[in-house]
């Protein structure tokens, strides 16, 4: 039988955040994307990160997970500044889904769960759905199912902390719903996401706060209940035309 993790995190960790960017630059070699971010996460909260194509919100994701190295300032995960890589922060709780979906094509539903070293049941308990499914090569699932399935297996190990990169590309918006109700319903056990999501008003629905990047910077932050007053400001300025850095050295 698992536990839940809310019963198993003191109230000091609970308080604390989970992972803390401070002035956070980062990017690729000789393109720097992401300037001067102070980004935080706590348990139990699902914190959007939101923005136009190119702002930079998956250059952050990578390196939050370790994927990349910041150029200055740092990431503290758990309270302490850490430079280790994605496999060792991800022994120690953090989960992350990349913008492709890793699923095996060809081996099963079942399969993909048990190679993840995971329990098909845990899984299930998140997503019934994929019960009829089990005996199904992963090629052969719906884009909706294959991404449950990547889903269903992070959650099911309770990772403190989510990294979740554009859960609901190319999806229906009921898978959507299907997906995020998922991630609200682990934040509301205990876990800490952040959510980057073209979906925005999906997105706000189950997010806490969020914060709105443009440019490689985060340029406002606030309360969902905040953000949703200003949706018609936000949409202009942050969510449509491209929000690339202005130091990307090509177009
Ligand atoms: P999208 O929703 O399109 O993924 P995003 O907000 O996640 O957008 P990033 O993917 O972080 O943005 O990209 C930010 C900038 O970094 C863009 O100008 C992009 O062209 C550039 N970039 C992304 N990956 C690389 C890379 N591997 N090498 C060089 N530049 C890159």
């Amino acid at each position: 039988m698992t536990t839940a993790r809310t019963e198993t995190v003191d109230r000091t960790e609970v308080l604390s955040p989970l992972i803390e960017a401070r002035g956070l630059c980062s990017g690729y070699t000789q393109v720097p994307v992401v300037r001067e971010l102070d980004i935080e996460v706590r348990h139990g909260e699902v914190v959007g990160l939101l923005g136009a194509n190119g702002a930079g919100k998956t250059t952050t994701l990578l390196t939050l997970a370790g994927e990349l190295t910041p150029t200055a300032g740092a990431v503290k995960w758990k309270g302490e500044v850490c430079d280790a890589p994605l496999f060792r922060r991800a022994r120690t709780g953090l989960g992350y889904i990349t913008e492709e979906r890793s699923v095996f094509s060809g081996l099963t539903t079942a399969e993909n769960i048990r190679v993840g070293d995971c329990d098909v049941s845990a899984v299930l308990e998140i997503f019934p759905e994929l019960e009829p499914r089990l005996g199904v090569k992963a090629g052969m699932l719906s884009g909706g199912e294959q991404q449950m399935l990547s889903l269903g297996r992070v959650l099911a190990r309770k990772p403190a902390l989510l990294l979740a990169d554009e859960l609901s590309q190319g999806l229906a918006p009921l898978v959507v719903r299907r997906l995020l109700r998922a991630v609200r319903a682990a934040a509301d056990g205990g876990m800490g996401v952040l959510l980057v999501e073209q979906h925005v008003s999906q997105a706000l629905k189950v997010c806490d706060r969020a914060y709105l990047m443009r440019r490689g910077k985060v340029e406002l932050s606030g309360t969902t209940d905040e953000l949703q007053t200003r949706m018609a400001e936000i949409q202009a300025a942050y969510l449509s035309g491209p929000g690339r850095s202005d130091d990307s050295p090509q177009g």
